[in-house]
């Protein structure tokens, strides 16, 4: 085959210039296209996950000005549950699962006075404990609870109510919840939040958390709050569920932080 001459080697080099050029500028158009295209998806990627700057639902909550109102509104949230020693408060906590901390304290004064020590509970039988604590509800459970949970911290921890969240974690019928209300009020120690029913509805109602289950929401609020106010919060979140923000038809109007509640079931709103 002859050599290509320099006049059709420069004919081709011409042609594929022109197509390299075009192919180019193709190419350029379509990058132009793409990253405009994929710019407009960024910006409504970023429209839908970024935190709008005004309030409204979806916004960052304003946790310092919630605990703010909160604690203005209860300058004396405490624990509820009538206790003089870690053991009344773990017992008490115990029946409070499902029940009233109101009916939990109708009860605790009478059975203490009759069973004062963990010895005297520990050597019961369940059956034993259940008429004394059958208006608390699932007494059954509480009392094999109760009277377990004494023979535990008898034969494992001396006697002596373990202050530790591992420790407590192992006797029967506690989790972690009525851990933290032992470790935070009578130990003082802030190893998590409680989460209880008002804590879980008003946290979800203030978008402190979208979760549902009590550990992962739980999780979400030691996050955002600083650890000093884990104790004092969950008492704050639990006065204001059981004062304003009810489970059906919160008392919006009368709430001190309704400014800075979005929930989608508030029953008067002022923005
Ligand atoms: S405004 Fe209503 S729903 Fe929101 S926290 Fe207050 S009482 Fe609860």
């Amino acid at each position: 085959m002859p050599p290509a001459t320099s006049r059709t080697a420069g004919k081709h080099s011409k042609a594929s210039a022109a197509a390299t050029s075009k192919s180019r500028k193709k190419g350029l158009v379509k990058d132009a296209a793409g990253t405009a295209a994929s710019s407009g998806a960024a910006r409504k990627r970023k429209q839908r996950t970024a935190s709008p700057k005004t309030p409204g639902r979806g916004s960052k909550p304003d946790v310092e000005a919630i605990l703010r109102g909160l604690k203005q509104a209860y300058p004396a949230a405490e624990c509820a549950l009538v206790h003089h020693n870690a053991w009344q408060l773990l017992v008490a906590t115990i029946l409070s699962a499902q029940c009233t901390d109101a009916r939990v304290n109708m009860v605790t004064p009478e059975l203490f006075k009759r069973h004062p020590t963990i010895a005297d509970m520990a050597a019961m039988p369940p059956e034993a404990l259940e008429p004394e604590i059958r208006s608390t509800g699932f007494y059954r459970n509480k009392a094999k609870s109760v009277t377990g949970a004494a023979r535990a911290i008898m034969d494992k921890f001396g006697g002596k109510v373990p202050e530790t969240m591992e420790d407590l974690l192992t006797l029967p019928g506690v989790a972690r919840k009525t851990a933290n209300v032992v470790l935070g009020v009578w130990f003082k120690k802030a190893e998590g939040v409680v989460v209880d029913t008002h804590v879980q509805r008003v946290s979800q109602r203030l978008e402190l958390t979208r979760a549902t289950q009590p550990q992962k929401i739980e999780q979400d609020l030691m996050k955002l709050l600083p650890r000093q106010e884990w104790i004092l919060f969950s008492h704050l979140l639990i006065a204001h569920g059981r004062k304003l923000c009810v489970a059906r038809r919160p008392k919006c109007r009368e709430c001190p932080i309704e400014k800075l509640c979005y929930a989608p079931d508030k029953t008067w709103s002022s923005h």
